[in-house]
């Protein structure tokens, strides 16, 4: 799942820095945690992508000014409308490093060994309803497949890559620089080693043909916006003998006429008359399914809140449902009968303004909320 960290507290750089202070922290921070250098460090690796991540946004002006506004929730969208596909995003860190990279020999897998595919991104736009009760969606993701006729070699068949005449399988080149014998990448064989002599028909050497794909993902109940789902293995494919990638469906969930979500909890506004406020009485109110009713007892105030206990979003964990809170308004009539306001009138005139006092002040914002919550269920 994508981190919930700041992005500016992972690369260690103040609210306002510059592109180039954003730029070169990430590159500190990546060949630091790089996994060529950390093998089988698992937290290594988890900052490595963390680092990805923090700079994928704050090096995109757009992004980061969404982030900057609504923190993580504002970046999960690859800016908004349809499904997207954005395999840059997680693939964009070999070009950055691809400077260094090649000095200390190390950039990003294409070090003569095969290279892992590229992880791929899928945004997916799914109904409030669909998240409440979980859905099953077929996406089509465009991706270089393995070629057929070759198996993936980018050899004719029949034939097999020969030794690199420039390296001599080596992968690499070393040249002369003033004092310093400087090794590069072998760019014969791209630092594989090995160069195809006789290159397949069908897929001119690449060992790879780009195709739609259809697959068909389980989405959880209770997922909510800008959560992850990683598909292992079925990101772009790697070089030969090498693994894929993973393919990341971030999902964006459509809001709801009613209610507003706050992790599992629902929350909903209800306009109530003031006669049902002052005398008691049975409101329908709306959930995830059927609608139900609550009793408002006599006397409620406006603001109080009454709790539908399990009545709210399934935790996407599997633990339960949370609740939904319903807060009553007071709904005031915008035209009135004559007789009404001759009714009103003659209310009014009982309970004159001046017996009404001033409420004391609420300081505390958090705890009216749960001390007005009346439970229906429980
Ligand atoms: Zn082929
Ligand atoms: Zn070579």
């Amino acid at each position: 799942m994508t981190t919930t960290r700041d992005y500016y507290e992972i690369l260690g750089v103040p609210r306002d820095a510059d592109d180039a202070t954003v730029k070169s922290a990430y590159r500190k921070m990546a060949l630091k945690h790089h996994p060529d250098r950390n093998p089988g460090d698992q937290k290594a690796e988890e900052q490595f992508k963390e680092a990805a991540e923090a700079y994928a946004v704050l090096a995109d002006r757009e992004k980061r000014a969404r982030y900057d506004r609504f923190g993580h929730a504002g970046v999960g969208s690859a800016g908004g409308g349809g499904a997207g596909y954005d395999p840059t995003i997680f693939a964009d860190f070999g070009d950055i490093l691809g400077g260094l990279g090649d000095l200390f020999g190390f950039s990003g897998g294409r070090r003569g060994g095969p290279r892992r595919g590229a992880d791929l991104r899928y945004d997916l736009e799914i109904t409030f309803a669909e998240a409440a009760t979980g859905t099953e969606t077929t996406l089509q993701i465009p991706r270089e497949e393995s070629c057929d006729t070759c198996g993936g070699s980018g050899s004719a068949p029949g034939s097999t890559p020969e030794k690199c005449g420039q390296c001599q399988g080596r992968g690499q080149v070393r040249f002369q620089q003033g004092f310093l014998t400087v090794a590069r990448t072998c760019p014969a064989c791209g630092g594989i080693g090995r160069v195809i002599a006789k290159p397949c028909q069908s897929c001119h050497g690449h060992g790879k043909i780009g195709q739609e794909r259809k697959l068909t993902v389980k989405i959880p109940a209770g997922i909510g916006t800008a959560q992850r789902l990683r598909l292992t293995a079925e990101g772009e494919h790697g070089g030969p003998g090498a693994p894929p990638g993973d393919l990341y469906v971030v999902v964006h969930v459509g809001d709801h006429p009613f209610f507003q979500r706050d992790g599992d909890d629902l929350l909903c506004d209800m306009p109530v008359t003031f006669p049902t406020l002052a005398l008691g009485g049975e409101i329908e109110v709306p959930t995830l399914t059927d609608p139900t009713t609550i009793q408002i007892p006599t006397g409620t105030q406006a603001d109080t809140r009454f709790r539908l206990r399990g009545k709210g979003m399934p935790n996407v964990n599997g633990r339960g449902h949370g609740d939904i809170y319903v807060r009553v308004q007071v709904a005031v009539p915008t035209k009135l009968s004559r007789e009404q306001k001759t009714l009103l009138q003659e209310l009014g005139a009982t309970m004159p303004n001046q017996v009404l006092e001033p409420v004391p002040a609420d300081t505390d914002e958090e705890r009216p909320f749960f001390d007005r919550v009346k439970d229906i269920f429980g």
